[in-house]
């Protein structure tokens, strides 16, 4: 069967490749779910099966963006505890958490995904750890969500079996135990894990963070990983409080306790990594571990600033994440390019901050990178997965900013006029084309109101 080509012309380019190739104005061309031509100026003339033809004047092309950090299930727990550090607003939160239910899951995570994907995020991630006994198949929900909205998906199904009778943090009841979490873990790997390179959706191995599970559970839960091919995902050095945490328990750094239990390399990627000295860096680029940046969460719980320039100069891959929006009420990824490259001006090494080309980069290819996807998606190239935004910066808002990049990551949120997963459009006009927004807001606050009824109940 011939291809069925889509045509964008007449835009401005930016790529994201390995020479971070711009074009002011070019066009792309993707055929069925893949991108079979960037460049400048017009499309070749003559492109059979055209079904489709955008004017892309005004707008600024990108690759997708890619989130490696969220936690879906916060969308119904926003705006509380506003003024708390980690380990407290955790311990506030952990009893409302307990009481999740399948039917809250589900809106919950549409929520999430419908705020990304409304702003140019076309593959997300939930870090999902909470499963209260009896609460349903909280992992069929979350995967049949993102399904539904047509967004690229990375499951990494969390867990947690360290309560506080163990010396952890959460409170025993939110916890499952060490048996029951693999179980769980390996039958959602088996039912829902696709290792091709067109994936919508893959599963990582990710136990919530080193005080809030097992040793065991971490150590295990590697050799799962490793056994079945999947990727690993933990919290790494988030807060001072977390370091001390493991200097006590365990007479190492997060860094060292985390690569005892099997924790770094080229599969696996952690979550915030602020607290790291000049050693921990040099384990994760050595090693090959990535980093999802969460700058916007690590402002809003006073956790620090990530060096993230340090990062990058040791050669560490490193993308951005939302975070839970319980931390991020926001929820929507455009915040993170722009915080990460403020926040690491304020940071000690100003000289060495990042550019708004690079904020770019980590919210695409380097998202792709630590999910493990850099071959399908995070750039605009021939041969690449059709994953791509089309950002209006004609308005009001972006219209006086000559640098479409600059635009884009220092500008306020732009419009998305059109936004394809594998090719198919997600987002037209700024509007979410397979799912309707409007019930999805209606639904959140009934269950958003029902869980704050619940815990109420039985607090
Ligand atoms: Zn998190």
């Amino acid at each position: 069967m011939a291809a069925s080509r889509i045509v964008i012309e007449n835009c401005a380019i930016a790529t994201v490749d390995a020479h971070d190739t711009e074009y002011p104005t070019g066009h792309v061309v993707v055929a069925d779910h893949l991108i079979e031509s960037v460049g400048p100026g017009r499309a070749p003339a003559g492109l059979a099966d055209v079904v489709r033809r955008i004017d892309g004047t005004g707008h600024l092309a990108t690759p997708g963006l890619v989130n490696t950090h969220h936690h879906f299930y916060q969308w119904i727990t926003r705006g509380l505890a506003t003024d708390h550090h980690l380990f407290d607003w955790l311990v506030a939160l952990y009893p409302t958490w307990a009481r999740l239910d399948e039917q809250m899951v589900r809106a919950a995570a549409r929520g999430s995904l419908a705020m990304m994907a409304r702003g140019g995020v076309t593959t997300a991630m939930d870090h999902h750890y909470v499963y209260p006994r009896g609460s349903g198949d909280l992992s069929g929900a979350i995967i049949g969500a993102a399904g539904d909205m047509g967004v690229r998906f990375t499951l990494a199904r969390g867990s947690m079996d360290r309560g506080r009778s163990d010396g952890g943090l959460p409170p025993d009841f939110a916890v499952e135990t060490l048996d029951g979490a693999l179980a769980a873990t390996e039958e959602t790997i088996d039912t829902h894990h696709d290792p091709s390179f067109d994936a919508m959706t893959q599963i990582a191995v990710a136990p919530c963070s080193p005080f809030s599970v097992s040793t065991q559970l971490l150590r295990q839960g590697a050799e799962l990983a490793r056994r079945k091919g999947v990727r690993l995902h933990t919290h790494g050095s988030e807060t001072v409080e977390e370091e001390q945490f493991c200097r006590e328990l365990f007479g190492l750094g997060p860094t060292d306790y985390l690569e005892s239990t099997g924790w770094l390399g080229p599969d696996v990627w952690m979550a915030h990594c602020i607290h790291m000295d000049d050693a921990d860096i040099a384990a994760f680029a050595r090693t090959g571990t990535g980093v999802a940046h969460c700058p916007s969460s690590n402002a809003r719980l006073g956790a620090g600033i990530a060096r993230v320039p340090d990062l990058l100069a040791a050669g560490v891959p490193v993308g951005l994440g939302v975070d839970g929006t319980a931390s991020n009420e926001a929820g929507e990824l455009h915040t993170e390019l722009r915080n990460a490259l403020l926040v690491n001006r304020l940071g000690p090494r100003r000289e060495a901050a990042l550019t708004a080309r690079q904020a770019l980069r980590l919210g695409t290819y380097g998202g792709a990178q630590v999910l493990g996807r850099a071959d399908g998606i995070g750039s605009l190239e021939a041969g690449k997965l059709a994953d791509l935004v089309l950002w209006r910066l004609d308005t009001l808002a972006h219209a006086s900013i000559a640098d479409p990049v600059a635009a884009l990551v220092l500008g306020a949120a732009a419009p998305v006029t059109l936004s394809l997963v594998n090719g198919r459009p997600i987002v037209e006009d700024n509007r979410l084309t397979t799912v309707d927004e409007d019930a999805i807001a209606r639904e959140t606050r009934t269950e958003a109101q029902r869980l704050a009824r619940a815990d109420s109940r039985t607090s």
